[in-house]
């Protein structure tokens, strides 16, 4: 069977695998997603209504995504290249009793095996710490089925992005631990546009993600300047 040439950053994948265990404590390392999570599910929601949808999360992590949207009532597969996170995903139905399937894939190599298969792919943040996001959002595209819909979100590049995002969030705050995200790797909402209009995404919906320290609160709207996800479709 063809294999997909691998797109990962072994690195990227220890980082995560050493914080795996604190995935679950809304207070840890993960904290910003536990947070952005209901806001972000709603807005999934509202576009592509879960109920009964088979549903796949690229770079699913600890599953803080994956479980909710399978709470929702969808079949939810969560795949990720780290085997900490994916562990303690599974150790998490143990407790929590929602069921998701977790495997150790690839997007690009599932897409070669099940192409069209799932009404809806999400693959947040995620980009931002692979070598290739175009060939990530390629086979995001090929897995969805046509009429499906695609989630991506992502870290903007630009000032405002390196002072928040890094030296606020990182440095000042201590949200996140240092190193988590790499400047460069910061992908614009043109360039993830491009991309997947390139990949036969068509562009529906680009919402803003903000954090105001003074209140610790998170809240979607039009400011894309730093966290920010965009929908897609695939044309049938
Ligand atoms: N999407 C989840 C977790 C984001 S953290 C959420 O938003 O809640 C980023 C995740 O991407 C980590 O679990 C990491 O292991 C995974 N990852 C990094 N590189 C990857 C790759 N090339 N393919 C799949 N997953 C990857």
């Amino acid at each position: 069977m063809a294999s997909a040439p691998a797109n990962v950053d072994p690195v990227e994948l220890d980082k995560f695998g050493a914080l795996a265990h604190r995935w679950w404590d809304p207070q840890g390392e993960f904290r910003p997603l536990h947070a952005l999570n209901p806001l972000r599910l709603g807005w999934i929601n509202g576009l592509a209504k879960l109920a009964g949808k088979t549903v796949l999360d690229v770079g699913c992590g600890g599953g803080i995504l994956s479980e909710a949207m399978a709470g929702l009532g969808a079949s939810v597969t969560g795949i990720d290249l780290a085997d900490k996170p994916l562990k303690v995903a599974q150790l998490h139905f143990l407790e929590s009793g929602v069921a998701v399937e977790y495997l150790k894939i690839s997007a690009e190599e599932l897409a070669i095996r099940k192409p069209e298969s799932y009404d809806v792919v999400t693959c947040m943040e995620l980009l931002e710490h692979v070598p290739d996001p175009a060939s990530t959002i390629a086979a995001c595209a090929k897995l969805v089925k046509p009429g499906g819909y695609v989630f991506f979100s992502t870290l903007n590049r630009n000032p405002k992005s390196y002072l928040l995002a890094i030296i606020g969030a990182e440095y000042l705050l201590k949200m996140l631990p240092k190193g988590t995200h790499d400047y460069a790797r910061f992908i614009k909402p043109s360039e993830l546009t491009r991309w997947c209009r390139d990949a036969g995404l068509r562009a529906l919906e680009l919402k803003g993600m903000t954090y105001n320290p003074l209140t610790d609160q998170y809240r979607l709207g039009e400011d894309c300047s730093v966290n920010y996800s965009l929908c897609c479709t695939k044309d049938g």
